[in-house]
């Protein structure tokens, strides 16, 4: 079985900022759980419509939910040398889950603390057209309203990325996902990184580990 990377870390850690990069140095496509739940909401499918009211709360989706999605995104053929999973796993059960389908190489943990975890949400907007990730202040675009990645002019803003949904979020990393470090410390899998510095120091830090 190819390996795999798993990149963790609180929500608005930085997980899908520093995601491009480590595509460009492994070539491993990114699966991230919370965009492909995303798109199910959008495109109004059954799945998505069953993940609605848990994502805009800020809870965790149920695990079957996610195991169901990652088991088909991983029969596709760009699958088949690894992948760079982003925001999965987040249980226990997720984890285990994985255990049987694919081969998890190294875990990269971008740590930040919850003090400044606020203000990187409320200030997060993506390119509507390439979902690049901005910051009102940490990370704007160079031309106000342009995107940097493709030129395109629409930005958008997640419904849940507000102060009150951030602190749901926050608390249900803290019970439900946080164990999952000494799940994969005990598997000697396990490497954090700093993430409460400039983008391109955090970049740096994963290209060393990696
Ligand atoms: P995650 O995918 O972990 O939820 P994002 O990559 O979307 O996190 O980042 C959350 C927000 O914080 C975005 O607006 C992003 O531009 C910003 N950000 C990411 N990394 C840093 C950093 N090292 N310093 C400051 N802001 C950052
Ligand atoms: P962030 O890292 O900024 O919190 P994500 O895009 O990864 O955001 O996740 C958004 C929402 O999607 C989560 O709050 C949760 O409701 C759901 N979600 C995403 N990935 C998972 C997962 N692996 N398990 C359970 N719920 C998930
Ligand atoms: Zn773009």
């Amino acid at each position: 079985m190819a390996s795999s990377i798993v990149l963790f870390g609180p929500p608005g850690a930085g997980k899908g900022t520093q995601a491009g990069n480590i595509v460009r140095l492994t070539g491993k496509p990114q699966i991230s759980t919370g965009d492909m739940l995303r798109a199910a909401l959008s495109a109004g499918t059954s799945l998505g419509l069953e993940a609605k009211g848990y994502m805009e709360s800020g809870q965790l989706v149920p695990d079957s939910i996610i195991i169901g999605l990652i088991e088909e995104r991983l029969t596709q053929p760009d699958a088949s040398d690894g992948v760079l999973f982003d925001g999965f796993p987040r249980t226990i059960a997720q984890a285990e889950a994985l255990s049987e389908i694919a081969d998890v190489s190294v875990v990269i943990a971008i740590e930040v603390p919850d003090s400044r975890i606020v203000d990187r949400i409320c200030g997060r907007y993506t390119c509507a057209s390439c979902d690049a990730v901005y910051h009102d202040t940490f990370n704007p675009t160079t031309t106000q309203g342009t995107c940097d990645e493709c030129g395109h002019t629409e930005m958008k803003r997640r419904a849940d990325d507000n102060e009150e949904t951030v602190r749901t979020r926050l608390s249900a990393y803290h019970s439900q996902t946080a164990p999952l470090a000494d799940w994969y410390r005990q598997r000697d899998l396990f490497v954090a990184v700093d993430g409460d510095q400039d983008i391109n120091t955090v970049s740096a830090s994963i290209s060393e580990v990696l």
